[in-house]
């Protein structure tokens, strides 16, 4: 991978170790020469991602709507800033110019993007990794939750396996390193699902 879009949270959280282990990752991504598209803020979990990217000479690309450029305060130290005029034309963007997605712990946010992804991912129009990174169990309900939508129909399983998940960044890059797409469709069938 040579890039990827990173989401995660505008906010904080309540425990500081959720913004360290975002800056942690953000250096991890730097080492391993892997570049970051992000929603280009400088605060919150945002910001310490791009941050810790940064000081450690990492390529940060940040793509951000006109309108939410003052609201979310935008980080003037990254390498690009991409303007752009709608949420929509945002996640199409981070799209084009990453190879696969991680989510960090974040808000409503975070989970309208990495969902987007998954769905796109689901009907063929991407075969790429998209990744949960499972700081302090923060999505363990999540995962579990996944599981009940292939418990009782909703989900094929094989689709519910782009979800690749891990508490660790290097396993997290690893299992995407190695990814491959579930080769069937998105609609489920009763023999598919037995
Ligand atoms: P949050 O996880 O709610 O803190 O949001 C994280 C990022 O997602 C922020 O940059 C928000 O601007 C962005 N965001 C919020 N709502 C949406 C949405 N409906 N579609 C796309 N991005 C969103």
């Amino acid at each position: 991978m040579k890039r990827i879009t990173v989401f995660c949270g505008s906010s904080s959280g309540h425990d500081d170790y959720f913004c360290a282990q975002a800056e942690a990752f953000g250096h991890t991504l730097a080492v391993r020469n892997i570049g970051i598209v992000y929603g280009g803020a400088r605060i919150g979990m945002m910001g310490a991602l791009a941050n810790g990217a940064l000081a450690a000479g990492g390529e940060v690309i940040g793509v951000i709507p006109g309108f939410l450029r003052a609201k979310e305060i935008a980080h003037e130290g990254l390498r690009e800033l991409v303007v752009v005029d709608t949420m929509h034309e945002r996640k199409v963007k981070m799209h084009e110019l990453s190879d696969g997605v991680v989510a960090l712990p974040g808000g409503f946010g975070t989970m309208d993007e990495f969902f987007e992804m998954l769905t796109w991912g689901q009907l063929g129009l991407h075969a790429k990794p998209i990744g949960l990174y499972n700081i302090s169990g923060f999505y363990d309900n999540l995962i579990e939750f996944s599981r009940t939508m292939v418990d009782q129909g909703f989900l094929n399983h094989c689709n519910r396996q782009m979800i690749l998940d891990a508490c660790s960044a290097e396993e997290l890059l690893d299992k995407m390193e190695r990814y491959t797409p579930p080769a069937i469709e998105k609609w489920v069938t009763r023999s598919e699902l037995s």
